[in-house]
Formats: structure tokens, sequence, C-alpha cells
């Protein structure tokens, strides 16, 4: 097995529970030169050993840790932590009717791996050079402890480009049904996990759907609405609800989960959200809920002014449409757009129209999107509730 180094700061870090390491700590990686997605021992300051970690060369992420010990990380290791994982999901992993997500990367212990289950069929994907080097150990493994009618490869993640991995998708075991069913709040939602966007639908936002039928009322807009998962929740709760997404797929979708539930008070309009919020304040249109849940404008490191500009602006403007008393809803799903900086916004954004607001709840991704408190990068997903007086 390889053996890779890191430096004093490489060392500090990883001793703060965080399982990633940069190629930047790492001082000897040129001259070990290991094999991308190769499992590496990972040693410290005088050479001490400190556990094992896929290693991945080309990407800035070069270590993830998998074990601080020196187990064998053979196929049982792996058994052992996606049986794991798939006990701690408890009732939920065995209830065919719903989705849920079985694994969830490094919060179970499985780095860059992603498994959700939609009724018998699940979907996957390895989004690191170690982890899609185990990909056929890990469908033998997922078809001996789940036994579902089918499995889906969705390996067509932009973050696959930063590990240098090819792009790909497909059904790579048994056949996929169509259509494809799960229920969500008393709801039923049909789902095409090859088609669909991620892996077919967001199962972390599964509980705010919910929530937000606790607070919604009236004429409600649903800004990046997607399939329809806060629509379609809370048009039971409101008059009517106007679900805007620049995806033409992705609204007739909607309109077919909203017959399957026969709901008949959603109305799909495709469009820019950014136009269209900045139209309706045009013409003075207004709502009495807004939810915003746009696609991650922070992808990477670099470009957090341009998307901390974007969050400024939706939020801004929506609360511009809001009538008084009216619900914002406002939610965000980037990585490194942090808490602090998300509530930072909407300071400004309270601020800058001079409208107070009230906290109702602040939500993070549902319990099977577990947050491992010492990687911030797990806690993604931000979902506020909030008032305005
Ligand atoms: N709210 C959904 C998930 C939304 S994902 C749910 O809970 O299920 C983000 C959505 O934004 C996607 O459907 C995508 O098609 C849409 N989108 C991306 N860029 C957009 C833009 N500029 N304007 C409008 N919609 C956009």
């Amino acid at each position: 097995m390889g053996q890779v180094l890191i430096n004093q700061k490489g060392f500090q870090w990883l001793r703060t529970g965080h399982p990633w390491v940069y190629r930047s700590d790492l001082p000897d990686l040129e001259r070990v030169s290991p094999e991308p997605g190769s499992v590496v021992a990972v040693l410290g300051p005088g050479e001490k050993f400190l556990g094992q970690a896929f290693c991945n060369p080309r990407s800035q992420i070069t270590l993830r840790m998998l074990t601080r010990s020196r187990d064998p990380i053979e196929k049982d290791f792996w058994k052992r932590r996606i049986e794991a994982a798939i006990e701690r999901r408890g009732a939920l992993a065995r209830d065919k009717e719903r989705a849920v997500r079985l694994i969830h990367g490094e919060s179970d212990g499985l780095p860059s791996v992603i498994l959700d289950r939609y009724g018998d069929v699940l979907v996957f994907q390895t989004l690191s050079a170690g982890a899609d080097r185990l990909k056929e150990t890990f469908i033998e493994i997922f078809e001996d402890v789940l036994k579902p009618a089918g499995i889906v490869e969705r390996n067509d993640a932009p973050v696959r480009d930063l590990e240098g991995l090819v792009k790909q998708k497909g059904v790579v075991r048994g056949n996929l049904p169509r259509p494809l069913f799960f229920k969500e709040g008393g709801l039923k939602f049909s789902v095409d996990p090859l088609e669909g966007q991620k892996t077919g639908a967001f199962l972390d936002q599964a509980e705010n759907h919910v929530a937000a039928r606790n607070y919604v009322r009236g004429r409600a807009l649903d800004l990046f609405s997607y399939q329809g998962g806060f629509a379609l929740s809370v048009a039971t709760a409101a008059q009517e609800v106007l679900a805007v997404d620049s995806s033409a797929p992705a609204l007739a979708a909607l309109q077919e989960n909203a017959a399957l539930n026969g709901i008949g008070n959603v109305t799909t309009w495709e469009a820019n959200g950014f136009d269209f919020l900045r139209e309706c304040d045009e013409r003075k249109e207004t709502f009495d809920a807004v939810i915003l849940d746009p696609p991650p404008f922070v992808r990477d490191k670099k470009n957090v002014t341009g998307a901390v500009r974007g969050y400024k602006e939706i939020n801004l403007r929506a609360l511009k449409i809001l009538k008084p008393g009216g619900i914002l809803i406002t939610c965000s799903c980037s990585q490194n757009f942090t808490p602090e900086m998300f509530e930072e916004t909407l300071k400004e954004a309270s601020r800058d129209t001079r409208r107070e607001l009230q906290v109702l709840e602040r939500r993070g991704a549902a319990p099977d999107h577990p947050v491992l408190l010492t990687f911030p990068e797990s806690n993604y997903l931000q979902c506020w509730i909030l008032r305005v007086l």
C-alpha cells in the first residue's frame, strides 16, 4: 500500500475531525505518485500512522479519510459500512412507498458515495476516484444486501470533472420500472432516476416540503420549483400556487404529479428565476408566500462573490413582492455558502428593502442526509422560514 505524508498544517486540520486533506498539505505527493483512487496509509509528522484514505493526486481534495485504524480495507469493510448506514435509517430504509437516501457520503463513512432508493430501485453515485474504482464491489454489496429490482448509475454530476472522471449514467443491473412512484407527505410523486435532476428527486428537502405547509396560505410563488416538491405540498394549504422553473421537463413532471394527486390549484410558468422576480416587481405583482430553492450558485470557492450576489438579488426581490405578513421560505444548497454568509445576506436584504423579518424556523436537510459535526461541507442545505412584519 502506498504511503502519503501530510505536513504539520494538514495534521492540525485532520485533528479537527475534517475528513479531507488538500493537495497543498501533501509535500511528498509527487515523489510517491499514488494511483488515482488507490487506498493509501496516511502518515503525519514523524511518520506517525494516522489512518487510511482514498487518494487522488488529480484532485484538490487529495485525501478522503476512510478510517483512523489499520483494519484491512476489503469487501467486508465496505459491506459493514454499507449495512451500518442502512441500519441507521431504521424503518425508513424498508418503507418501499417512500424514497430515502441510504448512503450520504462522508457522513456515513463512505466518502463520495451516494445511494438513494425509490421503491425497489437503487440509484447510486461514486463521485471521487477512490469510490469510483470500487464501483463493482459496491454494486455487488447493494445487490446482496438490498435485493433491488434494478440499479441505476447517475455518475453524470459535474463534480466528477474535478476528480478527472468521465461522466456516465445508465441502468447497470436489473431494470428500471416506469413509471416509478414514491410518497412524500401523503402525496404521490413520479420520479425518473435516469433523466431527472440529481438522482431524480431532491430528497434532502423532503421534510421542508411538508413543513412549508404549516405556514403558506393565500397566493404562493414556488420559484425554482423542479417537479413540485414544495408547490404541491403547499397547494394543500394555499389558495393557489404559481410554480416557476427554467426547465420545461421539470414543469411537465410537476403537472403530471399535480394530476396524480388531483391537485388543481397549481399553475406552472417556464422562466428564468431572476427575470421573473424582476418582472413581478416591475408590474407590482404580490404574493402571500414566496419559496426560493435555487440550484447551487457556488460550485467552488472561487465563485463565492458572484454567488453571494445571486442569493442577495433573489432574496431582496422576493421581499419586495411579499405582502405584509407574508412568508418567505428561502433555501441554499451550496457547500461554500456558509450558514453565516446566508444569515448576513438575509440581513442585508432585509435592511435594503426595509422589511423587518421574523425567523419562524431554521431548518436543514432531512435526517437521512446526516451532518457530520466536524465536516461543515455536510451542512450544505439551509432552509429559513421567515415572516415579513
Ligand atoms: N425546489 C425543488 C428543487 C429545486 S432544484 C424541490 O424541492 O424539489 C433547482 C431548480 O432550479 C431546478 O429545477 C432547475 O431546473 C431550476 N433552475 C436552475 N436555474 C434556474 C434559473 N435561472 N431560473 C429558473 N429555474 C432555474
